[in-house]
């Protein structure tokens, strides 16, 4: 079976296959697994957040704008915070 979550693979992948995880908010981790909520929509999420039930998945927030720099780490934690 070929490694989809590891290696080479990732490199051509955006970002590497990594950014913030829109379920737990994890920075820098690999977003290669996925979860679907509750419209049948399918998320990419961390490997901790993967196959989530739909009510959890619902409460996804958009992460795509906020790449890990310390410009955005403010809205990051207001994000946090609000759950
Ligand atoms: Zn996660």
């Amino acid at each position: 079976m070929a490694k989809t979550t590891r290696g080479k693979g990732l490199w051509k992948t955006p970002s590497r296959g990594r950014g913030i995880c829109p379920l737990c908010l994890s920075t820098r981790v690999k977003l290669l697994y996925s979860a679907t909520n509750s419209e049948g929509k399918l998320l990419k999420v961390c490997k901790k957040c993967n196959s989530v039930d739909a009510a959890t998945a619902d409460k996804a927030v958009p992460t795509e704008h906020l790449g890990y720099r310390r410009k955005h780490r403010k809205e990051l934690n207001r994000q946090k915070a609000a759950r």
